[in-house]
């Protein structure tokens, strides 16, 4: 088979094509990937190998329809993780998001359509439904997302399903929950806290810290990513969760703890503009349909992740020195 992965050079979409050549995911042993990412700031060609006999790297961007309508012919399938993704980026500006994440997909959908691409996977966010005091979403529940990067992540999933309903597309949509792992850019909240502490910089933490994330290893995201592009029923969407429910104020303790920090490091800071409370997913959908199971326990996972920014200071000095001046003040990243 042979695979194009937009957005193949951020935090996410890197852990999938390493993992698929490493053998990670069965059926794909022999499959080629053509990464397509116009690395902004947040896409990184250390990410990937520099070489491997498998991979082809493109920098392009996904709305420029002319380059995907000539690199597209010969890919089997497409995993569409290209977007703006943080956040606080979003508040202070939302055209970009809107641009990529909306146009974007649009863009790349009808360059699928028009070169007969047979199928694709659209990767999105828990953070599209918005907010919920108690319990978890169905994919049922409906849309109400608060911020604009979840507003325009909402926006492309159901242009991803128009397309299904309209021209028989065959794209599949998911939607996960806070991702954490290694290669996360350190903007979001466990590589910002972490590097922050590991270089003896205090952290930010948002409002009283009592706002509820679902977190997942981004190894176990990747995995339902690739039973849902393998056996994902065209229009459907899958819910990716079964993290971990954790309080930002938690995870900021277990952080410190990790690094040998104390409370003192720790600075309030005004909250985030519509700071959703709680996120919280049912993901009875992919586990019955698709075998599903999140494997790495999250504080395994979260010891792990730490100890991979203690052990690789080089990727994430050069990734946030270097993008320092350009990050919100009080950034947190919630997920995405
Ligand atoms: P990321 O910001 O680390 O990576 C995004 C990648 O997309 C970067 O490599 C960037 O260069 C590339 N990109 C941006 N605009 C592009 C464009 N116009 N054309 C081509 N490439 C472009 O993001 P991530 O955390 O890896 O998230 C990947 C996907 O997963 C996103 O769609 C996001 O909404 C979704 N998601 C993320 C999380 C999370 O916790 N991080 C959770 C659920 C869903």
């Amino acid at each position: 088979m042979r695979l194009l992965v937009t957005g193949g050079a951020g935090f996410i979409g890197s852990h999938f094509v390493r993992t698929l050549l490493d053998g990670g995911y069965e059926g794909h042993e022999q499959s080629r990937v053509t990464v397509l990412d116009k690395l902004t700031y947040a896409g990184n060609r250390d990410n990937l190998p520099a070489s491997h006999p498998r991979l082809e790297f493109v920098r392009g961007d996904i709305c420029d329809a002319e380059l995907l309508r000539g690199l597209l012919p010969g890919h089997d399938a497409v995993v569409h993780f290209a977007a703006e993704s943080h956040v606080d980026r979003s508040v202070d500006s939302a055209a970009e998001f809107v641009a990529t994440n909306v146009g974007g997909t649009q863009t790349l959908l009808d360059a699928c359509l028009a070169t007969g691409v047979g199928r694709i996977v659209h990767v999105s966010t828990d953070e599209v439904y918005g907010s919920i005091a108690e319990g978890a979403w169905t994919e049922e529940w409906p849309l109400l997302p608060n911020s604009p990067y979840a507003a325009s992540k909402a926006a492309s999933d159901l242009i991803a399903r128009a397309y299904w309903r309209t021209h028989g597309l065959n794209v599949s949509i998911t939607r996960c929950s806070n991702n954490y792992g290694p290669y996360q850019h350190p903007e979001k909240l466990i590589p910002l806290f972490t590097t922050n502490l590991l270089e003896g910089r205090t952290v930010p933490l948002y409002g009283d810290g009592r706002n509820v994330r679902e977190w997942l290893h981004v190894d176990d995201h990747c995995r339902a990513i690739a039973l849902v592009l393998a056996g994902g029923r065209p229009g459907e969407i899958y819910n990716i969760g079964g993290g971990n429910e954790q309080t930002n104020r938690h995870i900021t303790e277990r952080l410190l703890e990790l690094t040998g920090a104390d409370a003192s490091m720790v600075r309030r800071v005004a909250d985030r503009k519509g700071h959703d409370l709680r996120y919280a997913l049912d993901e009875t959908k992919i586990r019955e349909e698709l075998g599903y199971a999140p494997r790495i326990p999250f504080e395994q996972g979260l010891a792990g992740t730490v100890a991979w920014y203690r052990d690789n200071p080089g990727w994430w000095k050069a990734v946030k020195h270097g993008t320092e001046e350009s990050r919100p003040q009080h950034t947190e990243g919630n997920a995405s």
